[in-house]
């Protein structure tokens, strides 16, 4: 009568992977890692999910393998898969803290707290109210009416988030280590297991104010109490992986129902739990760098970490969230790109790979109104060439090109406004048909970004890649105004605004070019003969 429910996630079937081919498998922890590099990828609609479970699986790993000096991640690397052994001795020790429904040590889970639900009881759609609706912008679905009940495996994927994602919620709800989500970067290889790799930090890359090694406690090293809104002084880098946000205890039951996330017939529910603040950070602590997060600095400002902005395509923090912005040491602002991305370029880690590689990034983030409210969540995929990543200097072109993009959007959208000079009647339209303008402008770029970041790799003279950027940014920003043009009227007003605006644009991008790019030769001669050629015409037409 010890333990009346269990349900193991180091033994039991709960994560779902994607083989080569794209046939599925559902394995636990143990066989998840021993088998990683069988896999692609974790396959799971929700990313946050995939962050909550690739987080664990890193701070696992971690744990097993302990890297201390660059040679020890080339050995895991050329190893092709993680050692069977060591990871069958870290089950012998911790196997049973994975136990989401042990009495005395549930995982994620304050054992103080009553397995029975009582009159403090709160739904467990607290931990699910950022299921998907499948629209092409992925929205939550607010409050948690919905979700009654969850099976083993949903309450242990919405437990998950609790670390990266928890967010403050009002009544002394504070959010998790990292406060307000930022945008996560992990590096992705060809297999789960390459990409676990490069997520194993050596001890430069933790955070610097982090608890030393032998002193780090994960859940499963901890003690499964957590204290009621308690503040963490001393935090260790795979604590902080693992980062109790909340006061968790759930509370299952023994009836076979249908789960309402994920639709599956299961013998174990789980309808409530208690759920309370947990841990946090005192808020005089000195600031946490996550490993996976990017941030802004400005000047002696505590850094701001890149989150997901309403209206801005990702690409636009290129720089901030992967690159090194140059030498230039006396910048009032500067960027802080995620740690683990400086650890690639480590010798000899970065030896594994041929100069022309190409590394895939995938960035999750969630866009929240800095509180409780989700809007909606993000999670694009970028290829950077390792070039480009390791180079100091990395970053200038890209910036210049981003830079030379922001001015290209913000001179059609006045140039728009002035011309077509929005009457008070026609001001709604007019506005709706600008910020589509704007947004056609961006989304057009995306390709052409991808197109020149891996040019810029390979490419023997970057500057020559930028002056290709500036040239498809101004025709694009051109063609972005007379598209959106040719929709205001076709009234001899209009058509005359429309000629005005467009002979406008043409003029104020020649000049954005100029910027950007030196004239050449050929250019200098034309202009100077241009120059002279119509005082002559003036003359002889007097
Ligand atoms: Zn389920």
């Amino acid at each position: 009568m010890e333990n009346l429910f269990s349900f193991n996630l180091w033994h039991e079937p709960w994560i779902t992977l994607e083989k080569p081919d794209g046939q599925m498998e559902v394995l636990g922890l143990e066989q998840a890692l021993k088998r990683a590099h069988e896999f692609r990828a974790i396959y799971e609609p929700s990313p946050l999910v995939i962050v909550g479970i690739q987080r664990l699986l890193i701070a696992i790993v971690q744990d097993i393998c302990k890297p201390q000096i660059p040679s020890d991640l080339r050995r895991l690397w050329l190893a092709g898969q993680f050692d069977d052994d060591k990871i069958a001795q870290f089950g012998a020790t911790f196997a049973h803290r994975f136990d989401l429904f042990s009495k005395d040590e549930p995982f994620m889970q304050s054992a103080d707290l009553p397995m029975k639900p009582d009159k403090a009881s709160e739904t467990v759609g607290y931990l699910v109210d950022e299921m998907p609706s499948g629209t092409a912008v992925t929205h939550f679905k607010h409050g948690s009416d919905e979700i009654k009940q969850l099976c083993p495996v949903c309450v242990a994927k919405g437990m998950l988030c609790v670390p990266a994602f928890a967010s403050s919620g009002g009544r002394g709800i504070k959010p998790s280590i990292n406060g307000v989500p930022p945008i996560y970067v992990f590096p992705i290889g060809k297999t789960l297991f390459e990409s676990l790799c490069q997520c194993v930090l050596l001890p430069a890359f933790k955070p610097t104010i982090a608890e030393k090694e032998n002193a780090d406690t994960p859940i499963w090293k901890r003690e499964p109490l957590i204290g009621r809104g308690i503040e963490i002084t001393q935090v260790g880098y795979l604590h902080s992986l693992t980062f109790l946000a909340r006061r968790i205890r759930l509370q299952p039951e023994r009836v076979t129902q249908v789960c309402s996330r994920c639709g599956a017939h299961t013998e174990v529910v789980v309808k409530t739990m208690v759920y309370e603040m947990g841990e946090s950070r005192p808020k005089e602590a000195a600031f946490w760098q996550d490993p996976f997060a990017a941030f802004r600095k400005q000047e002696a400002k505590p850094p701001i970490p890149v989150r997901p902005v309403v209206g801005k395509v990702l690409w636009r923090d290129f720089n901030a969230l992967f690159l090194k912005e140059g030498s230039d040491t006396n910048k009032k602002k500067f960027l802080i790109r995620p740690s683990v991305l400086d650890q690639l370029d480590v010798e000899p880690w970065i030896d594994l790979f041929d100069l022309d590689h190409v590394q895939s990034l995938r960035c999750v983030g969630m866009r929240t109104n800095m509180k409780a409210k989700i809007f909606e969540w993000l999670d694009i995929n970028f290829d950077v060439p390792l070039a480009l990543l390791v180079d100091k200097n990395g970053g200038i072109q890209v910036g210049r090109a981003i830079e030379c993009a922001e001015e290209g959007a913000s001179y059609i959208f006045a140039i728009f406004k002035k011309e077509f000079n929005a009457s008070a009647k026609n001001g709604e339209r007019f506005e709706k048909l600008r910020q589509r303008m704007r947004d056609k402008y961006w989304a057009a770029l995306a390709p052409s970004f991808r197109i020149f970041i891996l040019a810029l790799g390979a490419a023997p003279d970057r500057e020559t890649e930028l002056y290709r950027w500036v040239d498809v940014v101004c025709a694009n920003a051109l063609e972005a105004f007379e598209n959106a043009a040719e929709q205001v009227g076709d009234d001899a007003t209009s058509l005359r605004q429309r000629v005005q605006g467009e002979l406008r644009c043409a003029a104020e991008l020649k000049k954005l070019r100029k910027k950007y790019v030196p004239e050449t030769e050929q250019e200098k001669t034309e202009r100077e003969t241009k120059k002279v050629k119509p005082k002559k015409n003036t003359r002889s037409n007097k």
